[in-house]
């Protein structure tokens, strides 16, 4: 794709944003676009943050570091969204502002200390996993209470919301009952635990306008950026 596609794409998806946070009362400046950059170059990326963009997310810890240590003079901010194992921990934490994918307590117990011996507080969200299909990734709905109240605790993680990856849907229509309960959750986790989250990230090409209009802070778009991928996800 040529790099002045690459610039429309991300200005059309700004423009959807705006449109989907009028239609839903909510403020522009509280959404969040993830550009995903999974599989593409990293002269995509720095295209894109000559345009503008300053957030992207990647996937996979390899080629995710990789493009950190090519684009290293540039102030992006990274977000880590792929399955995470306990033992790819060290390559992430410290690396990415925010990583959105812890699924269990052995996990955060592991980035707590990574981030403790490097001094640093890293920003986190648990995964959700919406519980009606076998997906690989994310804690139960029932047990998210828990491993919240337990990250909590760990003091070099900044417990900071919940992601979710629901089911893919052609029609984003079909996403959003699972917008809506993970907004709930996140609202009854807040009174229970006694605190505010700031983020919400769910909906991504095929339904991110859903997704804001269900409350999502951060929405996470690849394809609609960069067209496909070779792979998915
Ligand atoms: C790949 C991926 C995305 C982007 O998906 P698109 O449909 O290409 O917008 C968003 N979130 C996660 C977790 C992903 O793995």
């Amino acid at each position: 794709m040529d790099s002045s596609q690459l610039r429309k794409n991300r200005d059309l998806v700004l423009e959807d944003i705006q449109k989907a946070a009028v239609k839903s009362g909510r403020n522009i400046d509280d959404i969040i676009l993830v550009a995903v950059s999974k599989t593409h170059p990293a002269s995509m990326v720095s295209e894109l943050f000559k345009h503008g963009q300053a957030v992207f997310g990647e996937n996979y810890v390899q080629e995710a570091t990789a493009k950190i240590d090519e684009l290293q003079d540039l102030e992006i901010d990274w977000h880590f969204i792929g399955h995470l194992q306990s033992n790819k921990a060290a390559k992430v934490v410290g690396r990415f502002s925010l990583i959105q994918t812890v699924h269990s307590l052995k996990l955060a117990n592991r980035m707590n200390k990574l981030a403790g011996e490097k001094n640093i507080r890293q920003p986190v969200l648990v995964q959700i996993n919406p519980g009606d299909e076998d997906q690989k990734s994310g804690v139960r709905p029932d047990q998210a209470e828990e491993l919240c109240s337990q990250i909590i605790a760990l003091e070099s993680l900044d417990l900071q919301g919940l992601m979710l990856l629901p089911p893919f849907f052609d029609d984003g229509e079909k996403s959003r009952p699972y917008f809506k309960r993970l907004r709930l959750l996140k609202e009854s986790l807040e009174k229970s635990l006694d605190r505010e989250f700031k983020h919400l990230s769910m909906g991504m090409t095929a339904d991110f306008k859903q997704a804001i209009e269900e409350g999502a802070t951060l929405i996470r778009v690849g394809t609609r950026i960069f067209g496909p991928r070779e792979y998915c996800r």
